[in-house]
């Protein structure tokens, strides 16, 4: 199969081109590693505190080009322009968290006899960060500002759709003082830049986020140099709702409308308590209609369209046009537009119900009781996020305990925050990102044994 030499950039709204950027061929990766390699010696040579400040420096930059870094991000991948905002905005708290790690990244004292024994946190090398299109920022910085904080370097493939913004946020690194090299944006192709990241043996681990058949790919070759690799994946997630819930909170649609249902913890199965079933349906439907659909540049549009061409006909495949949905509104073209729809005649093991759309498309699945919902929620190979609504405390633990997912909300729908941490069980991941010990994952751990045995006698 050949490749574009160059990738070119489409307004998801308008269809019409960006930017074209040249795409990073393997020689390109094997260049950008010797200078990494050089940058991170020094970089981890600097002492914490000014470690530290620069990662402050670079959050600054980023938040004075907050609106610009926006804007970017909304022409590239069709974000709303409020989410955009927010997304630049976590891009400077990730960075200002991990520059705190920096002088609080210490090792142990563990007590042994005969002697003193310490663990040291030593950083890997060089990270390859691997990043998909739906939060191109974002999650570009999980894997970014933690790995750099714990003294490596990073270079960063995000994904062939949007590459802007993360070429943006290289040039204020460098415009902030980070050292050159130390932190690279290489655009390319997954099968060429991609794999010559993960194939290479000077790239100490790899983050990847993305899909779940690539991640396991990645998984494979990384395999070969015993590499390791954090995967954040796909997901199929429940909502789940007893009767006793504040249905009105519950059934919010932005649980899976939200970046037009391109977000891998969208809850995108909506399983509800048989009694209220047709309550809650007809509040989602009142609640679809309502959804303002349009350019995501005007401050009221509250979802945009989707990435490309390519995802909408994958969105469309899932939902034929005599399918019994309810369903909302969107532009005709150009641009990639669904209208927001829930699946209401879907069986529970539907390709439906149990493949990751990504798009705005939710089902709609009734249980009788909690161990049918569990039964339910746990029935899938993914387990990346989840709600559980319900006033009963002890119900919400106990569910909570069952479902099987790495990130659960009660009476919310939020799934990330960055001082948590969030990763997937079964097929949506290996690993953790963020939280307190988001640092951690970038180091390894040196023991080092000091006898106090006198010499011999
Ligand atoms: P994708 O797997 O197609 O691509 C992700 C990245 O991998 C891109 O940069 C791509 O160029 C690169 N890539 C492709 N083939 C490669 C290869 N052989 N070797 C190395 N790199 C390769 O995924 P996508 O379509 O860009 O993103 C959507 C997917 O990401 C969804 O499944 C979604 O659930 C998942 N996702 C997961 C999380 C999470 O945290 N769990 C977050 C966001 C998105």
């Amino acid at each position: 199969m050949s490749y574009e030499p160059e990738l070119q950039v489409l307004n998801p709204a308008t269809e019409e081109v960006v930017a074209t950027v040249p795409a990073a061929t393997a020689a390109d990766v094997d260049a950008a590693v010797v200078r990494a390699t050089k940058a991170q010696a020094a970089w981890a040579a600097l002492a914490p505190g000014d470690r530290a400040r620069l990662l402050r420096r670079f959050a600054t930059a980023v938040d004075e080009h907050l609106e610009e870094l926006a804007r970017l991000e909304v022409r590239e991948a069709g974000h709303t322009v409020g989410n955009a905002r927010w997304e630049a905005g976590n891009v400077r708290d990730l960075l200002d968290y991990a520059a705190g790690g920096v002088e609080r990244l210490t090792g142990r004292q563990i007590p042994v006899p005969g002697g003193l024994d310490i663990t040291i946190l030593e950083p890997l090398g060089v990270v390859g960060v691997i990043a998909p299109w739906n939060f191109p920022m974002p999650i570009a910085a999980w894997g970014t500002a933690p790995a750099l904080a714990a003294g490596n370097a990073v270079i960063l493939k995000p994904a062939e759709t949007t590459p802007l913004t993360a070429l943006r946020l290289a040039e204020l690194a460098l415009e902030a003082g980070l050292p050159e090299g130390l932190f690279q944006v290489l655009p390319g192709h997954g099968h060429i830049a991609g794999r010559a990241l993960v194939d290479h043996p000077d790239v100490a681990k790899i983050v990847f986020t993305g899909s779940t058949r690539t991640g396991r790919e990645v998984m494979e070759r990384g395999a070969r140099l015993v590499k390791p690799v954090t995967l954040e994946l796909g997901g199929k997630s429940p909502n789940i709702v007893f009767a006793d819930a504040d249905l009105k909170t519950a059934v919010d649609p932005f649980s899976f409308l939200d970046n037009s249902g391109q977000d891998c913890c969208a809850r995108t199965r909506i399983l509800v308590q048989e009694s209220v079933y047709d309550e809650v349906r007809e509040l989602l439907a009142d609640a679809l209609s309502a959804v303002v659909v349009g350019d995501p540049a005007d401050e009221k549009t509250q979802m945009g369209p989707l990435i490309s061409r390519q995802q909408l006909d994958r969105v469309r495949s899932f939902v034929p046009d005599d399918a019994p949905a309810l369903r909302g509104s969107a532009p005709a073209g150009p641009g990639f537009w669904f209208a927001p729809t829930v699946l209401t005649g879907e069986r529970h093991d539907s390709e439906a119900a149990r493949e990751e759309i990504f798009g705005p498309v939710a089902v709609l699945l009734p249980f009788t009781d909690e161990a049918d919902a569990i039964r339910l929620a746990n029935d899938t190979p993914y387990g990346l996020s989840g709600s559980i609504w319900t006033r009963d405390v002890g119900r919400a633990l106990r569910v909570s305990r069952a479902v099987r997912a790495g990130n659960l909300s009660v009476n919310s729908h939020s799934s990330v925050r960055y001082w948590t941490p969030f990763g997937g069980y079964k097929q949506s991941g290996v690993g953790r990102e963020l939280g307190p010990d988001a640092l951690a994952a970038f180091t390894e751990t040196k023991n080092v044994f000091i006898s106090t045995e006198g010499p011999a006698q």
